[in-house]
């Protein structure tokens, strides 16, 4: 049931994107504040076939490092701008674009 679950999920994923960008989950962390919701790691193995789905049709699969900056970084020009978790757009300070947080 797990391994289905997880096909028809990625299948969405890929289905109904081009590009994929899947963060790098600590999830040996995250099982201490939410066990039973992360602990048979079926987010890991969601990623897993999304991506050899993606690269099987030619789509682009990218992945980011878990500590790597991705909030606040402006995807015009690369500024770094600090956002509260209540900020949802900003408008960036060096090209002046607004974006999606
Ligand atoms: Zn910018």
């Amino acid at each position: 049931q797990r391994l289905d679950f997880a096909h028809k999920i990625s299948r969405q994923i890929t289905n109904e994107n081009d590009i994929l960008v899947f963060e790098d989950l600590n999830v040996k962390g995250m099982q201490k504040f939410n066990g039973s919701m992360v602990a048979d790691n079926v987010m890991g193995l969601i990623t897993q076939l999304s991506k050899y789905k993606t690269e099987l049709e030619g789509k682009l699969y990218h992945e980011i490092g878990r500590f790597e900056k991705s909030t606040g970084v402006c995807s015009e020009c690369g500024q770094h701008h600090v956002l509260t978790l209540n900020d949802r757009n900003f408008t960036c300070t060096a090209c002046e674009t607004y974006q999606s947080r």
